[in-house]
Order: structure tokens, then sequence, then C-alpha cells
């Protein structure tokens, strides 16, 4: 490790002794995704192929122990919420701290920190359709991802940010493989696709209580008559393919949780006539004019801050009030050298603009940032774990002081986001 940052911050026990309101159980889940996880040889042969949903990943490079594992894509706590990026710390190579180690005790699974035992958790099931494909012999599993709550699929496979060299948020690493093989801009997608979707979510609605939302997403899609006019284009056709499988199973309605483009109000009321969809997100990503120009700068040019803050705010007229979340990147307006200087600084400036957008009746849905490989803060620090303590705490109260709920972002839709994990001590 860089240096010696178990002296410069609070520990995980000292931050649950100071915010005794805060649930342990977040507090530790926060801390998991901030320092990532590594696994022993006895926790990755306890991952079952037949059971669990992984990934290869490649360890050991350029020594004898050179191998390729098949790595859980996520973990799940006793409380239900998750931990959704839990690739091997060699591969994730988050710098400047120690993994917390993933290793069993009595055949069940547990993390640890320097040695000592903590909490029992598990690896994510895949879902029933996972191996199966589709009438055009596609895969499901290219189709849709999983979370034990969810279905993701992705509707569009790239983001248009990032043609421009430089113009793609600093701390994603969404594309790095796009840009290996050469391709950013466009769409993958054709007919054949949400032909695909229609059958992969018809396969996944079969498999009873295990998914509680259907979750959209899709990088900037900046083509069309209007910006962000093809993108549109994308998620209607996604979302009518999946509502055929949801009247087909004759369920009245099926939550949806769209993340996309900043759209425009004229976009939002088509989407909202032309498909099943009552909830939507949009990601400022940083609280912060400045630093959104020089994080994000690819929204910036197309959508500028102000704009993209317009456009959540005329959404909540369609959607109504608390139907409207604005994802963060949690911690990445610390980073240097143009972020704040001080923990403290940031949380002041960071809470007060939260303040202010959930007076306009829009929520948050807060991630904790990840310096990873292939994204241009790759050997940036994140903040302390007090620091996202109190930043999940002050985006939780920011809601709660406006009245607004968190339905597709709880632990039973979700789980994944520390703010509205709290909702369940509302
Ligand atoms: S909008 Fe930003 S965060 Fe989202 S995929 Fe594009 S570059 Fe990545």
């Amino acid at each position: 490790m860089s240096d010696n940052w178990r002296e410069n911050e609070l520990s995980l026990k000292e931050v649950i002794a100071k915010y005794p309101e805060f649930p342990p159980l977040i507090a530790l889940k926060i801390d998991v995704d901030r320092r990532g996880v590594s696994y022993t040889q006895a926790a990755f042969d306890k991952v079952d192929l037949s059971v669990h949903q992984t990934s290869k990943q490649k360890i050991g490079a350029g020594t004898e122990n050179e191998r390729e594992v098949d790595v859980p894509m996520g973990i799940t706590y006793r409380d239900g919420t998750v931990s959704c990026s839990t690739d091997h710390h060699e591969v994730t190579k988050f710098t400047h701290r120690d993994p917390y180690v993933i290793d069993v005790v009595d055949g069940k699974l547990f993390l640890f920190d320097q040695g000592e035992q903590l909490e029992e958790i598990t690896y994510w099931e895949k879902p029933d359709f996972w191996d199966k494909k589709t009438s055009n012999g596609t895969p499901m599993r290219k189709i849709a991802t999983a979370r034990p709550q969810r279905i993701t699929i992705d509707v569009g496979d790239l983001c248009h940010f990032w043609d421009k060299p430089g113009n793609g948020c600093k701390y994603c690493s969404w594309q790095a493989n796009a840009l290996g093989n050469g391709k950013t801009t466009g769409c993958t997608r054709t007919e054949e696709f949400y032909q695909d979707v229609y059958e992969t979510f018809k396969e996944a609605l079969k498999q009873k209580g295990r998914f509680s939302q259907l979750h959209v997403v899709s990088g900037s899609v900046l083509t069309g008559e209007e910006l962000f006019d093809d993108e549109v284009d994308h998620y209607i056709k996604v979302l009518q393919a999946a509502n055929r499988a949801v009247d087909e199973a004759k369920y009245p309605k099926f939550p949806i949780k769209m993340v996309a483009s900043a759209f425009s109000k004229k976009q939002l009321e088509r989407l909202y006539k032309e498909t099943p969809q009552t909830t939507y997100t949009t990601d400022l990503e940083v609280l912060n004019e400045e630093l959104f120009k020089w994080i994000c700068p690819g929204k910036a040019e197309f959508v500028t801050y102000q704009g993209w803050k317009k456009r959540l705010f005329d959404s909540v007229e369609v959607f109504g009030r608390g139907n409207v979340t604005c994802g963060l990147v949690g911690g990445v307006e610390l980073a240097q050298p143009n972020g704040f200087k001080s923990e403290d600084e940031a949380l002041e400036a960071v809470l007060a603009e939260a303040n202010d957008i959930a007076e306009h009746g829009v929520t948050f849905a807060e991630i904790v940032w990840q310096t990873r490989p292939g994204s241009a803060f790759v050997h940036q620090k994140v903040p302390s774990l007090e620091y996202y303590v109190r930043l999940a705490q002050g985006l939780a109260d920011a809601r709660r002081k406006n009245g607004l709920h968190v339905y597709t972002d709880d632990y039973r839709r979700c789980g994944n986001h520390p703010n509205s994990d709290l909702s369940r001590i509302d």
C-alpha cells in the first residue's frame, strides 16, 4: 500500500462508534465498495458455476501462478444490501488502501480485515435465464444481467461522449474495452436485439419472486434530430418489447428504473406516453458546476450543468415529485488537483446543492466512487469512510426533509446506494 492510511482516517469500528445512528452494515458495505475485496483460494473454491453469477478474470499475471479464475459478480449482506463490483483486488487495482478479504469458516463465506472475522456474506446466484439462448441464438446473459433483486438491460452499448478524446467522464471505465476495439460511437442494437429483449425478459418473469424491478440503462447516444432522440427511440423499443412480456405474464405493471441522459421535456413526455415507465433517473454525477465541467466534459459540452439541472426539474413535472432521481458518484468531488481540498469543505458544498435539488422534488442515488483501470482517475484516492457516512446521511436527510421516497432505489429493488439504503429507517 502506498501510505499509512490506517493511521490517517477513522477505522470501521471507530466510525460505527462515532455515528451510532448509522446502520453498521451499511458502513461496512461502503467500506468494502471503497477498498475492494480479495479472495482466498478457499473463497474461490466456494464459487459454484452451476449456482453463482461470475466473470472470468486473469490473476497472477507474469508469475508461475498465472491463471484464470471465476470471480463472483457481487456479494449480498445479511440485511439484503449488496456490493456490486467485487472483482479480485489484483484486477481492480484499487490503490492506496488494503482490500477486505473473503475467506471461508465452517463452510460459510465471511469478510475479514487484518485477520479479524467480520460479517457473513453470500455470492450472487445466477438467474434461471442465465444459461439459456433466445430464438436468435443469442445467450440471454448477453442481453440482461441480474442482481439478486433486479434485472438490467443495457439499452445502448456505447457512450458517444467518448467519441472525442478526453470527453468521457473521468471516473468512468465503461468504454475502456470499446476504446481498445476502436469502437466508441453509434449503437450496435438491431431489430433482433429487441426480439432478444422480449424473449429474455419473458424468461426472467418465469422465475417467481426473483425480480422486483426492471432496470434499463444506456451510455449517452447523441444522435437524432434532437440531441438524444436516438437514445429515446432505443429506450422506447426496449420498454415496449419488455412490456409485451409483462402483458403476456398477465401482470398489471412491472416496476421500471431508467438511468438515461438528460432528456428534453418533449422527449420525457414521449417516454411517459409511449412506455409504462413511471420513474426517471439522470445523473449529474457531481454536485458542483466547475467540477462537473472538469470531470464530465462531454455532459458539460452538450447539455451544461445548469441545463442538466433544469432537465431534472422539468422531469419532475412529467413524472411527479419523488419519481425522479439524480445519480451521483459520491466522493469524486475530492478528486485532485481541481476538487475540494478538504472533506468538510466538500460536504458543506455538496449537501447545500443537494438540498436545493431535493426541494425541487428530486431524490439521489449515490454510488461509492471506485478508481477503476481504464478510467482517467485510476490513480486518485477516494475519501475516508467517515466522509461517505456523513454524505449518505446528509443526502438521506435532504430527501426526508422534502418528503420524498426512494421507490426504485431501496434495498428491496436495488440495494446499491448508501443514501437510499437508509430509507429502511425512515
Ligand atoms: S455518461 Fe459518463 S459515466 Fe455514463 S457511460 Fe458515458 S462517460 Fe461513462
